[in-house]
């Protein structure tokens, strides 16, 4: 009887918040009412701390907190056995909503505010156990909004594994999942809360693999061809090619195998390579002279030359009319005030970043928007915002002043402060995919600035090539 009367009243509570969702206020009174469930969410993807395609529980986590909440589950898209995607609803508009949830290798730390590992392989210094809670519950409260207010179209969620070096949305983007997409939402945990246009640079990379002949390095050096020659070569001719490229390409290297021992003439040797630009067709011409420096190396060093693609992204395509939605979403919603445990702890955080007090406003406040932005890293999204009009925001996750893939960021990213940032998130995307939802002139408007600027005879190019997705490399 006893349950009975729980079940009558958990349906009648539900009808309730159900009824209660015509205005924006009351939306964001149900998350208020949901932060600790989803805040619970976040705490046990942290603890997990899963390495890219590795993530098996944490996206197994967010498929049964969707399922739960009534969407129907894709499991192991694209080939990649940790990506899925989550729907509810039926035709359009169909607004999709990105979660990432990956966590970096060598980061483990505990939520203290000092260096001090949680004996994990990995850490969530990126903040991605806060991504992937916080666009669950943008779906699901979007979801929710729509039963209450009989709303048509789709809502997705995008379960996207191996931000982190894995380019898991290029796999899904080239698998066509983004195809019937009308507008697609993200966000990213950052140490300021910013809805301002967003940019990315562009990249490939790739690990060129050279192979020799080994011999007797005093006895017969004259039989040995030396493949760490090759890669040495390679790197000496690339360093000569920066002097004739456009100035902001970026190239970085690591020899990740250069031989065992000076005494024999090794016979394979391996050079990482990453290039990077604002714009993928200059990367690809970049790229397209690394091989060529590979190619002329292993001629002259009478060794012979492979390499494998390990990742390639494209730069984020803006979309104002999409962000300015965001903006004035995030300035509606606002940011969050630390509490006096809060306070200490971000104090303690600030002096390990050589600041004597944190800048506390920077996480009550929201930044002013701005229309361009200049491009220092890659991501994944690129792509997504090559295939649909794409949008997203930051929030204060982190203590401000903190870099992303620290120590400090996963601290943070552990605590109230995390959760607490998470939930601007989760409002401010639910609002703004609410608004796409009620009008689809927004919808329009968007998808037109989108063709504009991508060009009319834009035509996309996977830049990782027809590769399988990389699965094991993290491994
Ligand atoms: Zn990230």
């Amino acid at each position: 009887m006893k349950k009975l009367i729980m079940v009558l009243l958990t349906i009648s509570m539900s009808v309730v918040s159900l009824r209660a969702q015509k205005s924006k206020k009351e939306v964001l009174k149900i998350l208020d009412q949901k932060s600790e469930t989803y805040g619970d969410i976040s705490q046990q993807i942290f603890d997990l701390a899963e390495m890219g395609y590795q993530e098996h529980k944490s996206a197994a986590l967010l498929q049964e907190t969707l399922k739960d909440a009534g969407f129907s589950i894709k499991k192991g898209v694209a080939g990649i056995p940790t990506a899925f995607v989550a729907e509810y609803g039926s035709g359009n508009p169909v607004i999709g909503i990105l979660g990432e949830y990956d966590a970096l290798p060598g980061l483990s730390q505990q939520a203290v505010p000092e260096k001090k590992s949680a004996g994990a392989a990995a850490g969530h210094a990126c903040g991605h156990h806060l991504f992937g809670t916080a666009s669950t519950a943008a779906a699901i409260t979007t979801k929710e909004w729509m039963v209450a207010n009989n709303i048509k179209g789709t809502i997705r969620f995008y379960g996207t594994p191996a931000e982190e070096g894995g380019s898991g949305k290029v796999y899904m983007v080239r698998a066509g999942l983004f195809n019937d997409v009308d507008v697609a939402l993200h966000w990213h945990p950052s140490s300021v809360n910013s809805a301002s246009a967003g940019a990315a640079l562009a990249n490939k990379s790739a690990k060129f693999r050279f192979h020799g002949i080994s011999a007797h390095a005093a006895a017969a050096p004259e039989k040995g061809r030396s493949a760490l020659d090759g890669v040495e070569a390679m790197n000496m001719m690339v360093n000569m090619m920066r002097e004739h490229i456009p100035s902001d390409v970026r190239i970085h290297y690591v020899i990740t195998n250069g031989g065992k021992a000076p005494n024999v003439v090794p016979d394979f040797a391996e050079v990482y390579y990453y290039a990077r630009h604002g714009n993928r067709d200059v990367v690809i011409d970049i790229f397209d002279r690394i091989v060529k420096a590979a190619e002329g190396a292993a001629l002259g060093t009478g060794t012979t030359v492979d390499y494998e693609m390990i990742g390639g992204t494209h730069e984020l395509l803006p979309n104002l009319t999409l962000q300015k939605l965001m903006h004035d979403n995030l300035t509606e919603v606002g940011g969050f005030d630390y509490t006096e445990e809060e306070k200490e702890f971000a104090d303690k955080i600030a002096k390990t970043l050589g600041k004597e007090k944190a800048d506390l406003s920077l996480a009550k406040n929201v930044l002013p928007y701005k229309t361009e932005a200049k491009a220092f890293a890659s991501t994944d999204v690129g792509d997504v915002s090559f295939a649909v009009p794409t949008v997203g925001m930051g929030s204060a996750t982190w203590v401000p002043g903190t870099p992303a893939h620290s120590w400090q960021a996963v601290a943070a990213g552990g605590t109230s402060i995390g959760k607490k940032g998470m939930m601007v998130a989760a409002k401010t995307m639910t609002l703004t995919a609410i608004d796409l939802f009620k009008d689809h002139k927004l919808i329009e408007k968007a998808k037109q600035e989108f063709e504009e600027r991508r060009g009319p005879n834009f035509k996309y190019i996977p830049l990782l090539g027809d590769r399988e997705p990389a699965l094991d490399y993290r491994k």
